[in-house]
């Protein structure tokens, strides 16, 4: 799901997108004793089980739907098993607004009781664990409208639409269920009757449209895939039928068919032309579209934005980005669905970083990072952890800046840790995992998933940035010392402020140090909050790059201040090779100096104390130099040499031995 607001937020922000360095610590407080808190939550989650006493497999929903008045008269057959011995009754969600005539089992009428959004039934005979029923629900009303919309009738044009999105608590609303999307049933049907000028769109394949001569036609779909209740849906207006063809091998195709109103149809057009590659390139790189079998479908809705309805996405506009993260959920919301609202990242921040992956696909690299850099200026705002607190406000659980935004950084920086191609293999053994593909999972089943596909555990990641808060802020400060014949150790000074929760993020971090004989990558492994790292890099180190392929969500300030580049120390090298012949290199390092410049002398001297070379003797700044000695082709004799050094009050001397 996704609003068409936050789309042009998106969009303004792709096109004025700011340095993701450039916002600072603004977090509150808060302590570990919270991040504790949210480990226990974490274990004693609450999930919202409906009656745990049945599993569902089935519903099939026949629908007779006025738009004048508005009105909904429904029969709900479903099926469910007893998920326990001696089961003699159960209960349906299903609001109050919706009135129920009868409940029949097997043709005959059984006892029910409907309040406080409850349909309880009484079965007459007791039911064993696994052991099937199916119940006939005559019910009728005009539907009631939370969260986003759950059944509107609305009007587009002066024509009808009616629509429901029943995500997260709104399936109940317009049919009896279990109202929570851990369990989902194996199949489902829905059939609508409308009036003759309207046209019903649902989940699955458009069995038959019948005409029952009398104004209005049944449009029967049915699905054959297992479902979530909030996914089951229904488009209704006087649309125009498009439809186009995802070819997925040499000779089989997969319709995908568009239900757009009248006059929005030229515009729409040519984003409908594009999700054909958009089905190509998600195929890719998450393995085969789920739904083969039946079909992918856009119908176009009265909602200001998108909702990822199974097979059957239905939009509020037309726009790329907008679909494709409605069409990402079709793997990812559909195929698997969270299976409480606590863990919704596992849709949304994964139909988000799929917005990052198709304009990667298919402008480049840049484009990607273009997303990436605005999902990170917004995850920046995200207060809570990802794993959502509180589910009884809805605005909480489909927070942009937290559950999208912050969610699909969360991918992109375990594709950092993981390299693209573990990570890729990841979201297609994730797709494809027995244990959640067309079910329901959560956290711990990606993470689970994430280190098999490792190799290693990343606990530390999940814990993190799942169920922590906010996000590391590095200060690093760093030098250099000359080590030997070009090479030069680099000395990191890393800190985190310690304003986060977790108090100290544990992350892989990358470092590159542009050096005068090229690039050096390197990663270490950042585990305290105060840590010095050294590490040898190839010729004189010039400046670093922290985290240069932005990797992390983070904030950084590096002290990198010229005094800090430069040598702390006055130090005379050791020179290499040593004894030698022909020749020899003197290093020196010459400290920073309030002046700028120090006048430096550097001679050589023979056993008795003869000048043989004056090597240096001039003003230098701070930096490391070489020297070779001898200079030009001066013949010498075998021996020991001293070579001195004066720089400003500092004197230093060492001696060397030429071996003929
Ligand atoms: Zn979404």
């Amino acid at each position: 799901m996704k609003k068409t607001s936050i789309y042009y937020y998106l969009l303004i922000a792709l096109f004025f997108a700011p340095n993701c360095f450039s916002q600072l610590n603004k977090r509150n407080l808060v302590n570990a004793e919270k991040y504790q808190l949210q480990k226990f939550y974490k274990i004693n989650k609450i999930l919202y089980p409906g009656d745990s006493s049945i599993n569902i497999t089935y519903y099939g929903l026949n629908l007779n739907i006025t738009y004048s008045p508005n009105y909904l008269k429904g029969i709900a057959t479903i099926n469910a098993k007893s998920t326990e011995n001696g089961l003699t009754n159960f209960f349906l969600d299903l609001q109050d607004t919706m009135h129920v005539d009868s409940v029949l089992l097997n043709s005959s009428q059984i006892y029910f009781k409907h309040s406080l959004a409850k349909l309880e039934i009484a079965l007459p005979r007791s039911y064993n664990i696994g052991e099937q029923f199916s119940v006939v629900i005559y019910y009728q009303g005009i539907p009631g409208s939370s969260g986003f919309g759950s059944f509107e009738f609305s009007s587009h044009n002066n024509a009808p639409a009616i629509w429901s999105l029943s995500e997260p608590y709104g399936a109940s609303d317009w049919f009896p269920c279990k109202d929570t999307p851990a369990d989902k049933a194996d199949s489902s049907d829905v059939w609508v009757t409308c009036s003759n000028s309207l046209t019903a769109a649902s989940n699955g394949t458009l069995q038959a449209v019948v005409d029952n001569g009398d104004g209005t036609h049944t449009f029967k779909w049915k699905n054959i895939y297992p479902i979530a209740q909030y996914l089951i849906s229904i488009a209704i207006s006087n649309y125009t039928v498009y439809t186009t063809y995802y070819h997925y091998a040499p000779s089989d195709s997969m319709p995908i068919v568009f239900y757009i109103y009248p006059e929005d149809y030229n515009i729409a057009k040519p984003y409908l032309d594009k999700v054909a590659n958009m089905i190509a390139i998600f195929s890719k790189f998450y393995g085969p579209y789920p739904f083969l079998k039946e079909k992918y479908g856009e119908a176009q809705f009265g909602w200001g934005g998108g909702m990822e309805h199974q097979t059957m996405t239905s939009l509020g506009g037309f726009d790329e980005d907008l679909e494709a993260h409605e069409l990402a959920h079709q793997w990812y919301g559909d195929k698997i669905t969270c299976a409480d609202w606590q863990d919704i990242w596992l849709n949304e921040g994964f139909a988000s970083f799929s917005e990052a992956v198709y304009f990667g696909a298919v402008s480049g690299l840049n484009s990607y990072n273009l997303m990436m850099n605005s999902f990170m200026d917004n995850a920046k705002n995200a207060v809570g952890s990802i794993y959502v607190q509180n589910i009884s406000n809805v605005n909480s659980i489909f927070d942009y800046d937290r559950s999208y935004a912050k969610g699909a950084v969360v991918l992109h920086m375990l594709k950092g840790i993981m390299g693209d191609s573990l990570f890729y293999q990841l979201m297609k053994t994730y797709a494809s995992d027995p244990k959640v593909a067309y079910g329901a999972a959560t956290t711990a089943n990606f993470e689970a998933d994430a280190e098999k596909v490792y190799g290693s555990s990343l606990s530390y990641f999940f814990n993190e940035w799942i169920y922590g808060e906010n996000y590391p802020h590095y200060s690093v400060s760093w030098n250099y010392n000359f080590i030997s014949n070009n090479i030069y150790s680099v000395n990191l000074n890393l800190s985190q402020t310690t304003n986060t929760n977790p108090a100290f993020f544990t992350m892989p971090i990358q470092i590159q140090v542009k050096t005068s004989a090229g690039d050096t990558l390197v990663t270490i492994f950042n585990n305290r909050q105060n840590q010095l790292i050294s590490f040898n890099v190839k010729g004189t180190p010039q400046y670093i790059n922290f985290d240069p392929n932005n990797l992390i969500l983070k904030d950084i300030s590096i002290i990198d201040s010229i005094d800090l580049t430069k040598p702390q120390t006055f130090t005379l090298y050791q020179n290499y090779p040593n004894p030698f012949n022909p020749s020899t290199t003197i290093n020196y390092s010459i400290p920073v100096n309030s002046k700028g410049f120090i006048q430096v002398k550097l001679i050589v001297y023979d056993e008795l104390g003869n000048i043989v070379a004056r090597l240096v003797d001039k003003a230098e700044p701070a930096g490391t130099y070489s020297v070779k000695f001898p200079p030009g082709n001066k013949h010498l004799a075998s021996g020991v040499y001293y070579y001195q050094i004066i720089a400003g009050d500092n004197i230093q001397t060492k001696n060397m031995v030429l071996l003929k």
